[in-house]
């Protein structure tokens, strides 16, 4: 912050305005209307280099506001990982530093940056939303990300828990049904660097054949089931997080583990999401 302003004092400026004066002046002394100029120079520097000291933060900020958006984003980061995510209960190390890192306000618009990292969902247009944080470490933490692993997320929406994700394992498969919305989270993970993200424009009901099986799958809107593709696509020993439920009932988080060719739910805890839609 303190090194992309200089502020200049005035001091060599005034150095040289006597030095001028001296030099015009036969006597050693200074005339009395140069001693006048000299004490009203002091007294306007005396008083800018006053100003200056007293308005320090707001000149700073003023001419850096970038770096001191940056400052406060990152802070924010920094209480959402501790009040909001920790302090629930959430001690994966990793999942820890993949929400201290991924900037979340970049998945938002502008307009909602300074909310993003509230402890609430936000909306990301197209009647979606992007989930309130704890949420996202609560279901990453429940798949057991590690970083050999490939997993698929239904509903890309902004792209956020796509990019926790790209933090934590090898590769994410991403799937979204609203066109405009895979577009851009697409643009953004590009941009933001996640090269082990594949983003594609679809309905999620389906899965990713192609890209199967899967370690692990974390489906972020409200199923009112459980899709058999998606059940087909995860690996044997793998987990499903998933909200099932009606839309406009109350849902719950579900774990969804294959062992054996078994399957086995376990409801977590629960919850509100957007609709899982489907395609015509
Ligand atoms: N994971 C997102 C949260 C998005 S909300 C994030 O981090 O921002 C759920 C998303 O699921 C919405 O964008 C919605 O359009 C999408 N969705 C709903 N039904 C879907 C389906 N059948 N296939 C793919 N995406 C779907």
């Amino acid at each position: 912050m303190g090194e992309c302003c200089t502020l200049h004092t005035g001091y060599e400026m005034l150095r040289t305005n006597r030095k001028y004066s001296a030099g015009r002046s036969k006597s050693p002394w200074l005339t009395f209307t140069q001693r006048g100029q000299t004490i009203i120079l002091t007294l306007i520097f005396g008083f800018i280099a006053q100003f200056i000291s007293n308005n320090i933060s707001f000149i700073v900020d003023w001419g850096c506001p970038a770096a001191i958006a940056a400052d406060r984003l990152e802070e924010g980061r920094h209480l959402m990982v501790t009040q909001q995510i920790k302090a629930r209960g959430i001690e994966d190390k990793t999942v820890l530093r993949a929400m201290s890192k991924v900037p979340r306000h970049l998945f938002v618009s502008k307009k909602l940056s300074s909310r993003a990292y509230g402890d609430f969902p936000l909306p990301i247009g197209h009647g979606q939303t992007i989930s309130q944080p704890y949420i996202v470490a609560y279901m990453t933490e429940v798949v057991q990300p590690k970083p050999h692993q490939r997993i698929l997320e239904i509903g890309t929406g902004s792209g956020y828990q796509a990019a926790i994700l790209a933090e934590l394992v090898d590769k994410v498969y991403t799937m979204e049904i609203v066109p405009e919305l895979a577009k851009d989270a697409k643009i953004l993970l590009k941009k933001l660097g996640y090269t082990n993200v594949e983003a594609m424009q679809g309905d999620g009901y389906y899965g990713w054949a192609e890209a199967s099986p899967f370690d692990a799958i974390v489906v972020t809107a409200a199923a009112e089931f459980i899709p058999p593709p998606l059940l087909k696509q995860l690996k044997e020993g793998g987990r499903m997080i998933i909200p099932v439920g009606s839309p406009l009932y109350v849902q719950h988080l579900m774990l969804v583990e294959k062992n054996q060719g078994r399957i086995t739910t376990r409801n977590l805890m629960p919850v509100r999401f957007v609709p899982f839609r489907r395609s015509k």
